[in-house]
């Protein structure tokens, strides 16, 4: 069987990087978490993450989620990245994925999966509500947002501080570029 989060230690430098360490968690106490950061890197994108067995599985949606029922947002599955990973917002030094990351979103949420799909009842801070990943093709999946009553047509990403320290990606962004010089 493949070690859990092989490749994610892989990609990174972690003892140059700072973020978190290739640790699965033990057991899910109470409800299972999600996360969405905002990430620059060389292309920006935004990295959905949901809680399974211990560890955070992983999409990077070019475009972002969206509250509008009519959209189909691309999502294109990654390597798995370690629970601690919730938390990470910073600077990600020179190498795999350098830039900037901000917690754009996190909560919880409930799963119900079926073939090919995951059928997903988000309680963030922006996302909230019914939506759909649908698996089309090998890592390339569809996000989705359901009819309810928290469909919208307005654009959510431009809410675009962190759910945590209020600070715009921008910021990190311009740290970043300082840090590089
Ligand atoms: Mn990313």
């Amino acid at each position: 069987m493949k070690k859990p989060l092989k490749a994610y230690s892989e990609k990174r430098n972690l003892k140059e990087s700072k973020e978190p360490a290739a640790k699965v968690r033990k057991k899910a106490k109470g409800e299972l978490i999600f996360v969405v950061q905002k990430h620059a890197a060389t292309r920006l994108h935004y990295d959905f993450r949901l809680e399974m067995d211990g560890v955070l599985k992983s999409w990077a949606v070019p475009k972002g989620p969206s509250m509008n029922p009519a959209d189909k947002r691309l999502a294109v599955q990654v390597e798995d990245h370690p629970f601690d990973y919730k938390d990470f917002e910073g600077i990600i030094p020179k190498g795999y994925g350098a830039g900037a990351v901000i917690i754009w979103d996190q909560g919880t949420y409930e799963l119900e999966a079926s073939k090919n799909a995951l059928h997903l009842e988000l309680h963030g801070k922006k996302l909230k509500g019914a939506f759909t990943l649908v698996c089309f093709r090998e890592n390339q999946w569809l996000l989705m947002k359901k009819e309810d009553e928290y469909a919208s047509k307005e654009d959510v990403t431009k809410k675009d501080r962190s759910v945590v320290s209020k600070r715009k990606l921008e910021t990190l962004v311009a740290e970043f570029k300082r840090q590089k010089k």
